[in-house]
Parts: structure tokens; sequence; C-alpha cells
């Protein structure tokens, strides 16, 4: 495994491999590797010649008053997981090194973030998608790859790769959980043992509601009801928001039908979780 640090060594080294017609599998992180990166590392060393893994906590994607300086950080720790995984290239570039502090040009979201985690967290996709413009530029994927624990990521990652023109295939991989349903998160760490415990929850109210969606009901509001009322019971979290969508273009619904998303945020003291479920609502039974 090659570790760059800077821009300029890894594009000298990607343009020359292209040259040979290798392809390339890109999964970008922001490290404090866990099962999920894994899982998507494991399904580009299937689908192609090289794996990059980029490892960079990323702080336009933070709001000013956000966990930027508490995220956890575990470099050699980071290493050591890469390597095992097989990845190719080790990408982790400096702040300094990536972003321009007089930069000229920034990508703005301009759907799906009027909810979810856009909602709440005003600027955060702009800040993610112009760093992934600025690292699919750098390492020229054939592939990249994206959990669906960020699944309203995943959406405006595909619009960005349609809508700009990338020659990049999207590759979306289910969210991977501890034996009790709690979605992996580098940020799991930061919870104490009686919120882990709790957290647990997030997931039983999503399969709580996904139950009572297959036992016919399918009003948005009574369900995202059931969730809550799970949540205020089974945990001391604050909730930031439960939502049921369309999806992937994040519209709301009156009714319960098609591919839907629910997703929901709650914050455990300074740590904020997310998780998901996206279900297909046979149309023909309603
Ligand atoms: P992060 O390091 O949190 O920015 O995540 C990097 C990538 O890993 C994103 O595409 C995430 O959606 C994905 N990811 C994070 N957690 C999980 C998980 N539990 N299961 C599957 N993918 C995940």
């Amino acid at each position: 495994m090659k570790i760059f640090t800077t821009v300029q060594q890894i594009q000298t080294e990607i343009i020359k491999l292209k040259k040979y017609g290798k392809t390339i599998g890109f999964v970008p992180t922001m490290g404090s590797l866990h099962d999920g990166h894994q899982q998507l590392l494991r399904q580009a060393r299937r689908e192609n010649d090289l794996v990059v893994l980029s490892i960079f906590v990323n702080p336009l994607q933070f709001g000013p008053k956000e966990d930027f300086s508490t995220y956890p950080r575990n470099l050699e720790r980071d290493q050591i997981i890469a390597k095992a995984e097989k990845v190719d290239y080790l990408f982790v570039p400096k702040v300094n090194d990536i972003i321009n502090k007089n930069q000229t040009v920034h990508v703005e979201v301009d759907k799906c973030i009027d909810v979810l985690c856009g909602k709440s967290r005003q600027g955060h996709f702009n800040g993610v998608a112009t760093i992934l413009t600025m690292l699919f530029n750098i390492t020229m994927p054939n592939r990249v790859y994206f959990g669906l624990k960020d699944a309203q990521q995943a959406a405006i990652v595909k619009g960005l790769i349609n809508d700009f023109h990338f020659p990049i295939q999207l590759v979306t991989v289910e969210t991977v959980r501890e034996a009790d349903g709690l979605a992996k998160s580098s940020r799991n760490v930061n919870l104490s043992s009686k919120e882990r415990l709790e957290a647990q929850h997030l997931y039983k109210s999503l399969q709580k509601a996904k139950a009572s969606i297959l036992n016919g009901e399918h009003c948005p509001e009574k369900i995202i009801a059931t969730i809550k009322n799970h949540l205020l019971n089974k945990t001391a979290s604050t909730i930031d928001y439960v939502e049921i969508l369309s999806y992937p273009n994040l519209k709301h619904v009156k009714k319960i039908a098609g591919k839907i998303i629910i997703g929901l945020a709650v914050k455990f003291s300074d740590t904020r979780l997310i998780d998901n479920i996206i279900i297909t609502v046979d149309k023909e039974v309603l």
C-alpha cells in the first residue's frame, strides 16, 4: 500500500496508471475506519484493479457549532485496516493542500437539501459536494462507493455525478450494523455506556415503523409519531428529525407507497447519530 499526502503525488501516479487502462475503485471517508467502511473497501476490491481510499476530515462539511475538533481520528489504526483490506493507495491530504484558502469556486447543492440532514446542517452538503468534486478529479475513479447509512448523501452524489458528467459509476452499499442493530459509525466511540445501550433503539424504532407499515399503516404522520414515541420512551436523546420521504428524490409523501426512506437523527449529549431504512411498499396493496 502506498500512502500519499499531497495532491500532486497521487495525481501523478494515477495519471500514469490510467495510461495502462487500470480501473480504479474509490472509497472516500473521514477515517476512524470500521466494518461499514470495510464493506465498501471489500466491494471496491472485488470490482476494480486498484482501490483508492481517502481519509480526510473535511472542515467544509462541519458547521461552526459541530464536532469537527472532536471527530474521532485514528490514522495509525486506519493504516493497519487499509492494508488488511488490500487498499493500493491511501490518500491522506492535509487541509491546506487540498483546500485553497482563497477558493474561487464552490459547489452548491440545489435539490434534496430542504429535508433530513440538509435541513438541520445548513451548508453541509455544499461542503461534501465541493470536496468530492476535488477528490473525483484527483483520483479519477471508474467507480465510487458510498454507504446507504448516509442515504441523502448517496442521492446527492448521484446528482453530482450526473449533473457534472463525471464518467463514474456510483455503487451504494447497505448499512452495516452492530449485533443489536446500531448502525456502525465512527461517532459511536463518543457515546457513554448508557448512551450506547440506548442507541440500539434508533434501529429498533425503524423496525417498529416497518412492521407497522407491513401491517397496513400508510399514514406518514402516524408512523413518525410511533418512532418518536419509541425514542422518547427508550432513550434520553434529543430528536433532531424523523422524516418519511420518497427515495431517491427526497420529497414528502402524503401516503406511504413506492420506494421510501424513513430517516432519523438524534443527539446523545454532543454525539449526533443518524439512521434510516429504505423500503419499497407495494402500491397495489393500498
Ligand atoms: P464517513 O467516514 O462517515 O464519511 O463515511 C465514509 C463512507 O462510509 C460513506 O459513504 C458512508 O456512508 C459509509 N459508511 C459509514 N458508516 C457505514 C455503515 N455503517 N455501513 C455502510 N457504510 C457506511
